[in-house]
């Protein structure tokens, strides 16, 4: 039985063009997965906060920490290039200090930027899903979230919390036609591990079982398989990028 992307010849066609938004799609691997998805043939808008915008995407300046830049952001991607149906909360950071040093202020901007803007995004963001009867959610927590490392207690809360959320909005937005989904990467090469000494490489690679790090266009390319009209009956699912670190968790 030929799928309903095939041709009489059984050739692929191409899928419809998405509206797509990326926050963080300035570097690292929101800029990949911006970059992956616009080679899927989607319009594709990223949000960015310092520096320049990347080449070629229509982007929005924005501190995913601010409701109402984050409010605008989305306005902007809707008049540009219509609301969004495939969105990738990306953006980031990670803080490390030991429990007994991390104060109420660096665990209140991690929970701000990691958890509570991807609730907000999905919140904002969600119109044109349900309109549209279709739609993607996909958000990146982290390999931490499972198994922990040495001073990412609060990093590691951030983003276990974005695996409830992601579970529990597949429930309420499976009926109308959007999935939600998380993945999950391991040891990353890109600006946020670079500050990484060899004891702390050492401690991640001895438990990957690739034993290396991963590439930004890896992670990438799960969540282009997720955005994909392919991916039509995967929702509530966490999907490791991750060498097999944390394998069986
Ligand atoms: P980078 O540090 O390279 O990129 C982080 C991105 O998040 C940048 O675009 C940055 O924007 C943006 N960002 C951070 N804080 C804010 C904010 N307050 N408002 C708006 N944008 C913000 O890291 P990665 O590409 O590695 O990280 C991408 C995601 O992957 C993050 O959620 C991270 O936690 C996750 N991840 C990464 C891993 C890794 O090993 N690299 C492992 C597991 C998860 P700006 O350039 O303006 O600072």
């Amino acid at each position: 039985m030929r799928s309903p992307s095939e041709d009489r010849a059984g050739a692929k066609q191409p899928g419809p063009r998405r509206s797509v938004l990326v926050t963080g799609g300035n570097r690292g691997i929101g800029l990949a997965t911006a970059l992956r998805l616009r080679e899927s043939g989607h319009k594709v808008a990223v949000t960015y906060r310092r520096g320049a915008p990347p080449d070629g995407f229509f982007a929005v300046r924005c501190d995913i920490r601010d409701n109402e830049e984050l409010t605008h952001a989305v306005k902007h991607v809707k008049e540009s290039q219509g609301a969004p149906e495939i969105i990738v909360a990306n953006a980031g950071m990670l803080h490390e200090s030991a429990m007994n040093a991390t104060s109420d202020a660096d665990f209140d901007d991690l929970i701000e930027t990691n958890t509570k803007s991807a609730l907000r995004l999905a919140r904002l963001g969600i119109g044109g899903m349900l309109r549209a009867r279709w739609g993607r959610l996909i958000y990146i927590s982290s390999m931490a979230a499972f198994s922990g490392a040495p001073g990412v207690t609060a990093y590691a809360a951030s983003k276990a919390a974005l695996l409830g959320m992601t579970r529990t909005l597949a429930w309420e937005l499976g009926r109308h036609g959007i999935t939600v989904n998380v993945v999950v990467p391991g040891l990353i090469d890109t600006e946020m591990t670079q500050h990484l000494n060899e004891d702390q490489r050492d401690w991640y690679l001895r438990g990957t079982p690739l034993a290396r790090t991963g590439t930004a266009d890896e992670v990438a390319a799960a969540v282009g398989f997720l955005a994909d009209e392919s991916a039509s009956f995967i929702t509530g699912a966490t999907v490791p990028v991750s060498g097999g670190l944390g394998v069986g968790l």
